[in-house]
């Protein structure tokens, strides 16, 4: 007999979830208390009650947002209902080695720069998950050969079961997400997942800087590997402005200033990236090409151009204090910062004792303006204002003296946009309209 799904979220894992099902099979039913986006063939079971929305159901499938407080999955594990994740779903039916990606910072750059490298060496592969494109959609049709690059976030590793990738990265662990995790604890934890089901003929990549990082190295089966840009591993590491990658021998790779990508966090990325890619035998030649050509994607300390001696970065990606924080490293003289959003209801404390004396004025917007302003030190170098637009606070950066304008709002968007795009969006418009006024 037919069996029965229920997908709960009709995003863009969801609806790929439902795809999938549907193309193998499954009788579909979909759930999103926002109200369905419901695709060809699923029948609408939003606004019932757990009950009868679980009512004939095999298989419970939830995408990322859906946190596992949720009624309906205490009601379905009552009754017996398997429930599973998204990715858990891709990877039952997906086809191929898979390296999973995963970290607070730089998952995107990483799994892309990935994809780039292979790319390079002529190696077909995919870049899916939680950058965009559902891992569900894809996975049935991936061809034998082809590498599935796939980037986790901790909401996705949260729900997976049997989920196995043949390479596994963990790029770093800075505070974020409590408001889903709860602590520092059990975000770290959601992290650690990825390496759960590999097994000794699997490989695990983790940073050696990072404390939290380096010790999953200690309930990990599989063979594992480091990046570091502060001592040699065994892995990728950086020495003298070098990056080379040590197993039985030494190789060199590629100097730092061949890549395009800027900044210590992204030779970090870089390092990750050079690790997987040896592993799985690329050679020298294609990742030193990929290192040479590969450009961060958009809004991650994206340069917007030079307006009147300023160069003007648009960060909108940066939706926690440790991004911000890498990006004002990055920046070569003055800055002034603009910064704030959503309020996550973290403390900046952390923040203000690592801000880089490089900063000189910190132009605030959004809703938790106030909230950054009780955690500023009494004693301070920096100038520090709080404007009611992200346009004003734009405005007013061009006011001063500094080499560089900076837009890295250290935490989410939702106070006024939807999403971190949208918000880029706006600040490339506001740049736009501000560089054709003074140029
Ligand atoms: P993710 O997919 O994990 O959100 P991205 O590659 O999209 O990561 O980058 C998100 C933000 O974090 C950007 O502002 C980027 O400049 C910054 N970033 C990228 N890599 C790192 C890193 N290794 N450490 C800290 N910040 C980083």
């Amino acid at each position: 007999m037919r069996k029965t799904a229920l997908v709960m979220g009709t995003g863009i894992s969801g609806s790929g979830a439902a795809e999938l099902l549907l193309r193998n099979g499954w009788r579909v039913c979909v759930f999103d208390s926002a109200g369905a986006n419901v695709p060809d063939g699923c029948e609408d079971r939003s606004f019932l009650s757990p009950e009868l929305a679980l009512k004939g159901v095999d298989l419970l499938v939830l995408s990322p947002g859906v946190p596992m407080t949720d009624d309906m999955i205490a009601y379905a594990r009552l009754c017996g209902t398997e429930v599973i994740g998204e990715v858990e779903l891709g990877y039952r039916y997906s086809r191929g080695d898979i390296v999973a990606v995963t970290g607070t910072n730089g998952k995107t750059t990483v799994t892309m720069l990935i994809k780039k490298i292979l790319e390079c060496a002529g190696i077909k592969s995919y870049a899916l998950g939680n950058l965009g494109a559902s891992f569900s959609a894809a996975a049935d049709k991936i061809e034998e050969g082809a590498v599935v690059v796939l980037e986790l976030s901790s909401f996705q590793l949260e729900s997976i079961a049997d989920f196995r990738s043949k390479y596994a990265i963990c790029l770093n662990i800075t505070p974020d997400h409590y408001e889903r995790h709860g602590s520092f604890a059990e975000y770290a934890e959601a992290k650690r997942k990825i390496f759960l089901n590999q097994k000794n003929d699997d490989i695990a990549v983790l940073n050696y800087d990072d404390a939290t990082v380096r010790e999953f190295e200690q309930d990990i089966a599989s063979a594992v590997y480091f990046f570091s840009t502060e001592q040699k591993v065994k892995g990728s590491y950086l020495e003298g402005g070098r990056i080379y990658f040590a197993d039985r021998g030494v190789e060199y790779i590629a100097a730092t200033d061949e890549l395009r990508i800027k900044g210590e966090h992204n030779i970090a990325n870089a390092l990750a990236a050079v690790t997987a890619a040896k592993l799985m035998g690329v050679d020298n030649v294609a990742i030193r090409t990929a290192l040479r050509t590969f450009s961060a994607p958009r809004f991650r300390m994206q340069y917007c151009g030079t307006i009147e001696g300023k160069r003007v970065y648009n960060d909108s990606k940066a939706t926690n204090i440790d991004s911000t924080l890498k990006a004002c490293a990055a920046m070569k003289g003055d800055t002034v910062l603009i910064m704030g959003g959503y309020d996550k209801g973290i403390s900046y404390e952390r923040f203000f004792a690592k801000l880089p004396s490089s900063v000189k004025r910190l132009i605030v917007t959004g809703d938790n303006a106030e909230s950054i302003k009780e955690d500023m030190p009494a004693e301070h170098a920096f100038t520090f204002e709080i404007l009611p637009s992200l346009y004003l606070a734009a405005v007013k950066a061009f006011e001063g003296e500094e080499d560089n304008v900076l837009f890295s709002p250290s935490t989410s968007s939702f106070d006024r946009y939807s999403d971190f795009e949208e918000r880029g969006e706006a600040f490339d418009c506001i740049i736009r309209a501000i560089g054709c006024g003074k140029n």
